[in-house]
């Protein structure tokens, strides 16, 4: 319970629904509670008249008693229709403010934990998996929901009616109540016990259909491969193995069940024959009428939803407080990067790493080790050099994805660690080897960095990413969706995708993650000579496996295992004959033999 505990605030936040909501529950079972009342004096009232119906010695007088009962009965079924009708309006008003209120913090409880998973480092993106992230967003959340509004309007909905009610049957016979309250106790705690299972039962069911949806979307999303291997038997022999045991534990479930709702319903049975019974001993004492009867039979049946709801209720809670605890687990981690300064200045564009070392973490892969190099503004850098020699992570530590453990970063002389980080990160434009797109139109993803880009602008860069032409070619041109729920598009035509949506913001430093891999080698000329006239000015580091246009770069760093194991212009490293020239001409030669 006490990791609910967080929830106060926002009971304090809606405290008017709460209030109003209780007094709603309150008047909506005392409503529910006069019903019985009137029926037990509409029943003696009718006994009474049969009585004297049977007594009365001339048609007249039994015809005003005929008359009278007629009347009488009329009066009572309005008044319990009009309590109905009452009872209805308040449960209405019961519903609007508790669940209303429920649904008022599940969507403040969206709104902090995606501002707060929007504020967290990459490296927490690494140790989470995204399953687990979004369960804890949408199932976590929905679970808490249910213990704010259901659980508390069932809760209060259930201490009300026993209050209301246990008094009004006091009132009346406290024997009698006695008696019919005995089994009471037993059934909820058979309800209880009963509840624990069935969600024991439950979550397991949930487990294996977790399982089963994984298998299917992995076979849906990986159908290519499951058909190129000729694999379909044995995924549909995986497949049936999981749905058959799903299907044995949710028969365990229905077992538990078919017992249960039988059981139930007899202990209720049971009390109502002990309200007959002693209730029938009681008015041949005369120490209360038969209308009485009936109106305890009616509470019993009032009180046993109530009853039932408390094993679920408890349990409600219990889920909700495991969630939270995750929820919280969260909410409490603390972003390892964070914006040290609001300082929107320009910058120029001069990079110097300086003994840079760099460790990943959990992993401590050791990615870089004593890394130094100068860019001046508007300078041109390529990075070369084997996959998993460092490259990208270099791209990483500028975009300050992670800090360096040792050495330093500046730009413009400044240490990236004092710079104002959203300024930082608008004004380069980086192009990530992933040109992961979102599910919007291709416009709405090149403006991504540029929300208020025009038409005419986000066409142009296009141009220059020479895609124009094939996003013309779409159904809907500019307007098709892509990503996810859209239109597949192929590994380049991403990536020059990306490459607008990078230069579009007009950055003043341009980071290119090995982005024209997928490009063939016309579309990359055009592309690279594209770099040569506009990207002039800017400072751009380019990271590449293609050993074309090299003459491009002022710089050309070649990266060996976290280090640099060379350095210069194209022409200098050609010269110097070791590892550039090595892997220049082996490409070369593997580009020739094609
Ligand atoms: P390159 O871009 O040259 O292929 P990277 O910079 O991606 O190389 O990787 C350098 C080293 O760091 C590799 O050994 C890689 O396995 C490791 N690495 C890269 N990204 C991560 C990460 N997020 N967490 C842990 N280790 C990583």
């Amino acid at each position: 319970m006490q990791h609910l505990k967080v929830l106060v605030k926002y009971f304090v936040q809606y405290k008017w629904h709460l209030i109003l909501g209780t007094i709603f529950v309150f008047l909506s079972n005392y409503a529910k509670v006069l019903q019985p009342q009137m029926i037990r004096e509409a029943l003696d009232v009718v006994l009474d008249n049969i009585q004297q119906y049977h007594t009365a010695t001339t048609p007249e007088q039994k015809n005003e008693i005929f008359n009278n009962v007629g009347a009488e009965t009329l009066k009572f079924a309005l008044l319990v229709l009009g309590l109905a009708v009452l009872m209805g309006v308040f449960m209405y008003m019961m519903r609007q403010t508790i669940i209303v209120m429920s649904r008022l913090i599940e969507y403040d409880l969206h709104k902090e934990m995606f501002t707060h998973y929007q504020k967290l480092s990459t490296s927490f993106f690494k140790r989470n998996n995204t399953g687990d992230l979004m369960a804890r967003i949408t199932e976590d959340v929905s679970r808490v929901r249910m213990a704010i509004g259901p659980a508390i309007l069932y809760g209060l909905n259930l201490f009300s009616t026993f209050v209301l009610v246990i008094y009004a049957m006091l009132r009346v016979s406290p024997k009698l109540t006695l008696f019919v309250l005995l089994p009471l106790p037993l059934l909820s705690f058979i309800i209880f016990k009963v509840s624990t299972i069935i969600n024991r039962r439950s979550e397991i069911i949930q487990q294996n259909l977790a399982i089963l949806n994984s298998t299917a979307q992995e076979s849906y999303s990986g159908i290519r491969v499951v058909k190129s291997f000729a694999q379909e038997v044995q995924m549909t022999d995986l497949f049936e193995e999981q749905t058959l045991n799903y299907r044995a534990r949710t028969l365990d479930l229905i077992r538990v069940e078919s017992v249960f709702f039988p059981s139930m319903a007899l202990l209720i049975g049971l009390s109502t024959v002990l309200t007959v019974y002693i209730g029938g001993l009681e008015v041949i004492k005369g120490n209360i009428t038969p209308g009485n009867i009936a109106e305890f039979v009616i509470y019993v049946n009032l009180l046993t939803f109530p009853v039932t709801a408390i094993g679920w209720i408890a349990s409600l809670i219990q889920r909700a407080s495991a969630s939270q605890k995750r929820i919280n687990d969260f909410m409490n981690e603390k972003p390892e990067i964070v914006n040290p300064v609001i300082d929107p200045v320009d910058i120029v564009g001069e990079i110097v790493f300086d003994h840079v070392s760099f460790q990943y973490p959990v992993t401590n892969i050791q990615a870089l080790n004593n890394i130094s190099f100068t860019l001046k503004p508007g300078e041109r850098i390529a990075i070369v050099g084997k996959t998993g020699s460092g490259k990208t992570t270099i791209a990483e530590l500028l975009l300050r994805m992670y800090d360096i453990q040792s050495g330093s970063i500046t730009i413009d002389g400044k240490e990236i660690r004092d710079l104002d980080l959203t300024n930082l990160r608008r004004r380069i434009g980086y192009v990530p080897q992933d040109g992961f797109l979102f599910s919007d139109t291709v416009a709405g993803n090149i403006a991504y960095g540029k929300p208020n880009a025009t038409g005419e602008l986000i066409e142009e860069f296009a141009r220059n990413a020479s895609i124009h032409n094939e996003i013309l070619s779409l159904p809907e041109g500019y307007q098709t969706i892509v990503g996810e729920r859209g239109v597949t598009l192929s590994g380049g035509q991403k990536q020059r995708i990306s490459i607008a949506r990078a230069l579009i913001k007009d950055p003043e430093i341009v980071i290119l993650d090995d982005c024209l891999s997928a490009v063939d080698a016309d579309t990359e000329q055009k592309i690279m000579n594209y770099f040569k006239e506009n990207l002039k000015g800017k400072t751009t580091i380019v990271i590449t496996h293609r050993f074309s246009s090299m003459s491009f770069y002022d710089n050309i760093l070649v990266l060996r295992d976290g280090e640099i194991a060379e350095q210069g212009t194209h022409d200098e490293l050609m010269k110097k004959g070791e590892l550039y020239k090595e892997m220049f001409e082996r490409q070369n030669v593997e580009i020739n033999n094609l």
